[in-house]
């Protein structure tokens, strides 16, 4: 053993892990009476037009009201859920949740707002996602165009021809398909060429930082412009300052989304901007002038 070496610091690791692992044990026993127990919820993040300020949408972002650990993001126990098969019920959760809210916001609202709803890749292999939400909408009453699901990956599409059906029954049912993260690990352009999308999100890691940086600027740029020959609606996440959204909408990207028009909100906050969009379109008109 080496003098630099504390005689004890290989003992307090394998404690931390073991105590790492016997957590995971317990989330993922857990998760599966999460939903039951209705420890799950949303919170909403909105999305704007970049041109005018205009409130167009929000993503529905999962979180786990725990009992003991309080509210957790979906990077603590979305990979167990994967792991487990949890996440197929929580999904179903999530479609249901989620059409349901967008009916009943929608329904008394002039201009719609189109949600967007995070599927994996698994949900998307296991699941006939376009009757399933065929029978979602006919018990909800929301419309397709209200809804948008993204492909959120963090593993290679095992079998992309059923992807592929399955996108192109969603997308004869009205319903919005996104790839998110478009960038970045196994998002990549094949995508394009291989499925019928109505969007691309433009992975926050090159709109950070874009006004420093000709590469991101003109990789944005490349992005934009093979969404507007595809019919590709390019929108940016995680813009978080000024300068971005005036680069991301100069370069050309239509809808943004990101700490500067609002972090994700819970169902009260986020139905607080609705009804007062005006709080939004001040802030939008401030920062304009304050640029001009
Ligand atoms: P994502 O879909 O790319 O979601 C964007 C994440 O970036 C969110 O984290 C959001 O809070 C965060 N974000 C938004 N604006 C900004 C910004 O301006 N700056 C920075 N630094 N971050 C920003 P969150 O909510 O922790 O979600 C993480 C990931 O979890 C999501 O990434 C998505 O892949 C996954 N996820 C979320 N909800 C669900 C769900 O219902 N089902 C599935 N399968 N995955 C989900
Ligand atoms: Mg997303
Ligand atoms: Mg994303
Ligand atoms: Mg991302």
């Amino acid at each position: 053993r080496s003098k630099t070496q504390p005689a004890h610091a290989p003992h307090a690791f394998a404690a931390t892990d073991e105590r790492e692992a016997r957590n995971r044990i317990r989330l993922a026993s857990e998760l599966q009476t999460a939903v039951a127990n209705q420890e799950l919820l949303f919170h909403y993040q909105p999305q704007v037009d970049l041109s005018t300020g205009d409130l167009v949408g929000a993503e529905a972002l999962l979180r786990w009201n725990h009992g003991a650990f309080g509210l957790q993001p979906p990077n603590r126990f979305i990979g167990i859920a994967e792991e487990t098969g949890a996440l197929l019920e929580i999904g179903a959760w999530g479609l249901r949740t989620l059409a349901a809210y967008a009916a009943r916001v929608n329904r008394k609202r002039r201009s719609p707002v189109r949600f967007s709803l995070n599927v994996s890749v698994m949900e998307f292999m296991q699941r006939d996602m376009a009757a399933f939400a065929h029978r979602v909408l006919d018990e909800t009453g929301c419309r397709p165009e209200w809804l948008t699901l993204e492909l959120t990956e963090n593993l290679m599409i095992p079998e992309p021809q059923n992807i592929r059906r399955a996108f192109e029954d969603l997308r004869r049912l009205g319903i919005g398909i996104s790839i998110d993260d478009f960038g970045t690990g196994y998002s990549n352009l094949r995508y394009l060429e291989s499925f019928p999308l109505n969007e691309i999100k433009v992975d926050r890691s090159f709109v950070h930082d874009v006004a420093h940086s000709v590469a991101k600027r003109v990789i944005v740029e490349s992005v934009v412009k093979l969404g507007a020959a595809l019919d590709i609606r390019v929108v940016a996440e995680g813009i978080e300052t000024e300068a971005e959204r005036a680069i991301m909408r100069a370069l050309g990207c239509s809808v943004g989304q990101g700490y500067l028009f609002g972090a994700p909100l819970d169902e009260l906050h986020f139905g607080k901007l609705l009804d007062e969009g005006l709080v939004l379109r001040e802030a939008w008109d401030a920062r304009r002038l304050l640029t001009m």
